[in-house]
């Protein structure tokens, strides 16, 4: 069961052919055993997901089901969960359990999905390749001893090794893509303001977005059909009709222009990673996709000012963890200033403290026109960019990521080019666009990602570009050995 796809899942339920309850054991049971090598859950919910199925099937049985009702999936655990702990991979919120579900959540389970448990990231979503965890790193499926990227690694991994049929993720910087790219995954970064980000934990409120993973962009279409809508409790929500992503799968592409980023091709990129870019532009040639070159001038600048308005947007926001409201509070406070003090610096890890360091100073007077200021200026620079290209094309092509998964340990001591993973990738999120990221052919047995970026509300042309490259190719088949 575990080899069949959302639509085909959807289609063995509805015929009969397995009950919601005999899937989700079956999957309950592949993490059991599979998941020790990989470490992809902190939280595994039996209970609630056998529950969760029991009342699935009787709405099959009653006619009352939707395409996603029965099916089993992983969230992040940077979602809220009712009744289940919720801990954004940090000690600080190890004890934390949500009296409420996240937006994303309630629409998945008013879906009929069942929810497997909750996947393991880098703490508050800070990372690249899963390793600033409190519970420990996730493993690559593909080669146990490399990451899987970063920060949704544990959503990653889990549907690579079909440990799960799709899960959740979330993306401030990259942090669906790269994984994705990094396990052979396909990934998508909504539009901002497309999915609700009422009661996913805050990281960098302008650039958080959540958005589906799964094994292809058929079954992401069907993820996100069940995760967008419009949320009045988000003021950022945007109030615009969900399109129908299935319909548009099919759409055939001759004529498309697609503008492939020349300065993304340059210096840093792994030359099998530039190889597999170069063979999916050949499946798009042969489909009739014109290719031309773009140029995004100030694309440079985006990592510089990701890191400055990242680190300040989440230096407010982590300022709730008090010991006061949520999650650990140190032992015997001497007063206020101490209890403050020493259950912030029990509850956060290394590098969610240098990101508040950071911010802290970037926000800080004096401080604020020079580095806050500016890097909202080079933001607009750069959403430009994106709105000029768009007049010449109908979408952007780059690799998701300059590299294959990196081992564990590699970049650990060095921030910075722990940081250059997301230099394709982090310019979509400070302009706010949607972006996904398919599996393009291995480089030495390590999976590799392409990503295609759209104009605002594009999902249903990125899904439908990705599916008709899925229709001609196996890139996306691949599965890791073992699993
Ligand atoms: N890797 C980037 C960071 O560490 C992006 C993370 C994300 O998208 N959540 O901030």
């Amino acid at each position: 069961m575990h080899d069949k796809t959302l639509a085909q899942l959807s289609t063995g339920l509805a015929g009969g052919e397995f009950s919601s309850v005999e899937l989700t054991r079956h999957f309950l049971d592949r993490i059991a055993a599979l998941d020790g090598r990989l470490n992809s859950f902190i939280t595994v919910t039996e209970e609630q997901a056998l529950a969760q199925a029991e009342a699935a099937d009787a709405r099959i049985a009653a006619g009352e089901a939707g395409p996603l009702t029965g099916i089993p999936l992983a969230h992040k655990d940077i979602f809220c969960t009712q009744d289940v702990r919720t801990s954004c991979g940090s000690f600080m919120l190890d004890n934390f359990v949500s009296p409420y579900d996240a937006a994303v959540v309630t629409n998945l389970a008013q879906a009929g999905m069942v929810m497997l448990g909750k996947t393991n990231m880098d703490e508050f979503a800070m990372g690249s390749s899963n390793e600033t965890s409190y519970y420990g790193p996730v493993r690559n499926p593909w080669d146990s001893s490399r990451v899987p990227g970063g920060s949704s690694g544990g959503s990653a991994a889990a549907v690579a090794a079909r440990l799960a049929p799709a899960a959740t993720g979330t993306d401030t910087g990259g942090s669906i893509r790269q994984p994705a790219a990094l396990t052979g995954i396909t990934g998508l970064k909504p539009t901002y303001g497309r999915c609700s980000r009422w009661g996913m934990i805050a990281f960098a409120s302008s650039l958080d977005q959540a958005g589906p993973m799964a094994r292809s962009a058929e079954d992401a279409a069907l993820l996100l059909s069940g995760m967008a809508g419009f949320d009045e409790r988000d003021s950022t929500s945007v109030d615009r009709p969900v399109d129908d992503y299935a319909a548009a799968l099919e759409h055939p592409l001759a004529g498309l222009k697609v503008g492939l980023v020349r300065e993304f091709m340059q210096e840093g990129l792994d030359s099998g990673v530039a190889a597999a870019t170069e063979a999916v532009l050949g499946e798009l040639k042969r489909q009739g996709v014109e290719v031309i070159e773009i140029s995004l001038p100030n694309a440079h600048l985006s990592v510089p000012a990701y890191y400055v308005v990242a680190p300040a947007e989440c230096s407010s926001n982590l300022s709730r963890f008090d010991g006061v409201r949520f999650g650990h509070r140190c032992e015997d406070p001497k007063d206020l200033e101490d209890l403050y003090k020493r259950s912030r610096s029990e509850g956060f890890g290394a590098e969610v403290k240098r990101r508040i360091l950071i911010g802290t100073y970037a926000l800080s007077a004096g401080y604020y026109d020079a580095y806050y200021l500016k890097a909202q200026q080079v933001r607009q620079l750069i959403a430009q960019d994106f709105r000029s290209a768009f007049e010449r094309v109908d979408l952007i092509v780059t690799p998701t990521a300059p590299g294959t998964a990196f081992p564990l340990g590699d970049k650990t001591d060095d921030p910075v080019s722990m940081y250059l993973q997301d230099i394709y990738t982090i310019a979509v999120n400070l302009a706010g666009l949607p972006a996904i990221s398919i599996p393009a052919p291995p480089a030495e047995g390590l999976p590799t990602g392409f990503q295609m970026i759209g104009n605002h509300f594009e999902e249903a042309r990125l899904l439908n570009v990705a599916h008709q490259i899925q229709r001609e190719t196996d890139w996306h088949r691949q599965v890791p050995a073992g699993f």
